[in-house]
């Protein structure tokens, strides 16, 4: 969370503003993060910064899981445990949903 509003001022600095109205966040579903907890942490660490105020929106990223034997991409669910659904077989390459990045950002 600290990074992505570290990246946030970044940009607030790089466009000389003085508030942010709306920052985008992309959060996966493996990421590992509460979408409440996250907007707590975004209001407390956004205190006394030109982010402070701004509307928090969240991107919910799916997770998806890459099964070498089928060689395809499957959904995952809740868990650290990925069964293929097409050949039974346990996979642990997650390609997408631990993401808990910055989307888009708009200055005031
Ligand atoms: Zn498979």
């Amino acid at each position: 969370m600290e990074s992505a509003l570290a990246l946030v001022q970044r940009q607030v600095a790089d466009h000389h503003a003085q508030r942010v109205g709306r920052v985008v966040l992309r959060v996966g579903a493996l990421a590992g993060v509460e979408v409440e907890s996250l907007r707590f942490a975004f209001d407390v660490v956004s205190r006394g910064t030109p982010a402070e105020g701004a509307t928090l929106e969240i991107e919910s990223v799916p997770a998806l899981v890459f099964c070498p034997t089928c060689q395809r991409e499957f959904p995952g669910t809740d868990g650290f445990i990925f069964a293929c659904p097409g050949c039974g077989d346990f996979c642990s390459e997650i390609r997408q949903g631990r993401e808990l990045e910055l989307s888009r950002i708009e200055l005031l």
